[in-house]
């Protein structure tokens, strides 16, 4: 990234990125660079993407639940959808206005485009009395990932400390990761399960995005997004959109959006002294409780944007000339999971759920430096009884506390 002084005005000596021809906006909110875009700025936004080869992937509705999926134009996206979340439900509601970003994190992340559910490693012909080996090379596609959320933002930032920062870098996700153009919303809407808050990861997105949009509501194409640049690349692609300065008046519009949606979470949780209130309560009865109604069916794994945990499959065609190996998300709900030599290690429910959650709250700490759980709020809408983390937790905080 570039570095550049800004004009004489500016409260900010600095900025990450150039700002040569957008220096009307250095004395908005904040520091922020602002501009304003209609619903056609934004279709113009989409349409230069694709120009530039990417495929445009963001919220749509799919079987009554809005998910992450290719779109084409702002018409795919879910106009004045809402939706209504809590413990093991979800359901889709109409809104007043036509807002098109109007409702809380989907029923997909993007795990499933960046660390993709399925990668197949390689696989291998036979040739007479030898083996052609066939790599599966990292995929050349180019992302946009459209409406991604401040929660989902950090997310992805904690799989890329898992996947890419550590020992070993996995190719398939860097392929995806390099490339990824991101166009972040914030969220205007809590859902009931949210708790970013408490986690210190939203409701406003901080860094990690190349360009972020606060929608503000109109009437059909009246809806106007403030937008705020995060990469030199952002930078570029909003100089070919039509577009224009925000007023203080929208800038502050734009910024009572976030404060108005972290006034209101779903959820909260005390994150105080957590890693350790887990660890030296290991041996508590909740465990064992929590089991008697957790199907182990691994949904919550499936759904956490920061779950990472994958097995290899080998497979090969009767005939013996065709063998593959497949990489596949896999759950520490699953037996096989921690399979070894003689059993399982994890061989009851209670083990299980207790490996997750202080993985998630308490070990990933000391593994990867964050905790694991960015606050979504997904593995409670989407577990089939309602189990809730933040609930749990507080169960195990009150036996100490009374
Ligand atoms: S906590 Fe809920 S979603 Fe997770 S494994 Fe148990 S029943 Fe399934
Ligand atoms: S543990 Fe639950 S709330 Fe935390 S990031 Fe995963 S899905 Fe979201």
């Amino acid at each position: 990234m570039t570095t550049v002084n800004l004009r004489d005005g500016c409260d900010r000596r600095q900025r990450p990125v150039g700002c040569v021809e957008f220096n009307y906006w250095c004395k908005c909110m904040a520091g922020e660079h602002l501009a304003l875009i209609s619903v056609d700025g934004l279709q113009n936004l989409l349409d230069a993407l694709k120009d530039e080869g990417f495929r445009l992937v963001g919220p749509t509705i799919r079987e009554q639940a809005i998910v992450y999926d290719d779109i084409a134009s702002v018409d795919d996206l879910p106009r004045g959808w809402g939706d209504e979340q809590s413990n093991g439900q979800y359901r889709l509601v109409r809104r007043k206005d036509q807002a098109l970003f109007g409702f809380a994190v989907g029923a997909s992340s993007w795990k499933r485009y960046l660390h993709r559910p399925v990668v197949k490693l390689w696989q291998a012909e036979r040739k007479g009395h030898s083996w052609r080996i066939i790599p599966d090379l990292p995929s050349e596609e180019k992302l946009a990932l459209i409406g991604v959320r401040s929660c989902e933002l950090e997310a992805i930032k904690i799989q890329d400390q898992v996947l890419l920062n550590g020992s070993f870098v996995d190719s398939h996700y860097q392929a995806q990761r390099d490339s990824a153009f991101i166009v972040a919303v914030n969220c205007a809407v809590a859902g009931g399960t949210c708790f970013c808050v408490s986690m210190k990861t939203g409701p406003k997105v901080n860094t990690g995005y190349d360009l972020a949009l606060t929608e503000i509501p109109g009437e059909q194409e009246q809806t106007v997004f403030v937008v705020a640049i995060g990469s030199e690349r952002g930078q570029l692609l909003l100089a070919k959109l039509p577009h224009r300065r925000a007023s203080k008046k929208e800038c502050e519009q734009a910024d009572s959006v976030s404060k108005r949606t972290a006034e209101s979470m779903g959820r909260e949780m005390r994150t105080d002294d957590l890693r350790d209130l887990l660890l030296r309560n290991l041996e508590h009865p909740q465990w064992n409780k929590v089991a008697e109604r957790c199907l182990t069916c691994g949904n919550c794994t499936m759904v956490c944007p920061t779950c990472f945990c994958t097995t290899v499959e080998d497979t090969s065609d009767l005939s013996g000339a065709e063998t593959s190996r497949t990489r596949r998300w896999d759950s520490c709900f699953t037996m096989d999971y921690s399979y070894i030599h003689g059993g399982s290690v994890r061989g009851s429910g209670g083990a299980r759920y207790r490996q997750w959650l202080t993985h998630k709250l308490a070990t990933w700490v000391d593994q990867f430096g964050t905790s694991g759980c960015v606050g979504c709020g997904q593995c409670i809408t989407w577990c089939p009884v309602g189990i809730d983390i933040t609930a749990e937790v507080h169960v195990i905080r009150k036996s100490e506390t009374g």
